[in-house]
């Protein structure tokens, strides 16, 4: 089968290898779509660690094409939560898996979706609807993770929420604080973005720091940092009122430095937040998506094969692009 393989720091292919074999616990799943997220570029470029020879894709759904014995049925559309954490260290212990020091993902650690056969832990698969797009299976995990972000900020009817940056994350961030009762303000430069946040519901939009706080003068109950660029972390307290709160979901470059004033943060009581991951969040963003109450199509901007999978995370997205979906089926 086909398969696209990181083989080390900007070294990636699409060769062809043996049918993965699933081991104890493990179905075999044919791979649907996956999607191209920014971590996978990460990877290429060294800057996230990486194991030589592994296929990428985390983002990723299919069909179950040999269930191993587990109560899953052959034939059933299931997307993966790609975070297998260990369960007997202190932070699993407690209950904060996303903090594993021992999580291997798939797609990552162990080969992923980008291939036309994936062998994955039926503990983690969760199950979607023989009806649905098949497509929209990929949106699963960063939902997942951008509702993880979500509960943390904890947006309540009513309240203002800046969503900053309009990549995948912030487009459903948007949606989900929407569905929170929120008025909601796409920050993005992108005219594109912006066309595409006001059609998912955003009330208002901003292409710049000054037009989101000429629009909001006091500021955002909860602003959602989606970017993961170092001036739109450094701008969130600023663009949050007193006693607000900030949630950074946006990954920056290991090592990068942002200025905030603890000073203006003490004195307005701003609550700054990270959330990382997916934890226990992928079963309600499969149910989202199964229900169609989260809009995906939009956000899929090609659809690429498999052979054309390498060049396209070896390069940066296409201006505008919000997702490219792998289809191996294509
Ligand atoms: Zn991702
Ligand atoms: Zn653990």
């Amino acid at each position: 089968m086909l398969a696209t393989r990181l083989f080390g720091v900007g070294d990636i292919q699409t060769v062809e290898v043996p049918m993965p074999e699933p081991g104890p616990g493990e179905i075999l799943i044919q791979v649907e779509a996956a999607g191209i997220c920014g971590t996978d570029r990460h990877l290429f470029k060294g800057e996230f660690p990486s194991v030589p020879g592994k296929t990428l894709g985390h983002e990723f759904s299919g069909i179950v094409v040999d269930n191993g014995g587990a109560e899953i049925a052959v034939g059933t559309r299931v997307t993966c939560d790609p975070n297998k954490w260990c369960g007997t260290c202190d932070q699993c212990r407690r209950g904060r898996v996303n903090l594993c020091p021992n999580n291997m993902a798939t797609g990552i650690g162990r080969d992923g979706g980008f291939a036309e056969y994936c062998a994955f832990q039926a503990s983690m698969a969760h199950v979607l609807p023989a009806g649905l797009d098949p497509l929209h299976g990929a949106f699963c995990e960063p939902l997942a993770c951008t509702l993880h972000g979500m509960d943390i900020g904890d947006a309540r009817p009513g309240e203002r929420v800046l969503v900053i940056g309009g990549g995948v994350i912030g487009l459903l961030a948007v949606q989900l604080a929407k569905l929170s009762g929120g008025e909601v303000m796409l920050l993005t430069r992108s005219a594109a973005k912006q066309a595409l946040g006001k059609k998912l519901g955003a009330d208002l939009v901003a292409g710049s720091e000054a037009e989101a706080r000429e629009k909001w003068p006091n500021g955002a109950d909860l602003v959602v940092e989606c970017a993961g660029v170092a001036e739109t972390v450094a701008m969130s307290p600023d663009l949050t009122r007193a006693g607000g709160r900030v949630v950074v979901l946006g990954v920056l470059p290991a090592g990068a430095q942002v200025p905030i004033e603890p000073f203006d943060m003490l004195f307005r009581e701003i609550q700054m937040h990270f959330s990382f991951m997916n934890p226990f969040t992928h079963g309600r963003a499969a149910r989202m998506i199964a229900d169609g109450v989260i809009e995906v199509s939009q956000l899929i901007s090609r659809k690429i094969s498999l052979p054309e999978a390498a060049g396209a995370i070896a390069e940066p997205a296409l201006a505008g692009e919000v997702r490219a979906i792998v289809v191996p089926g294509m």
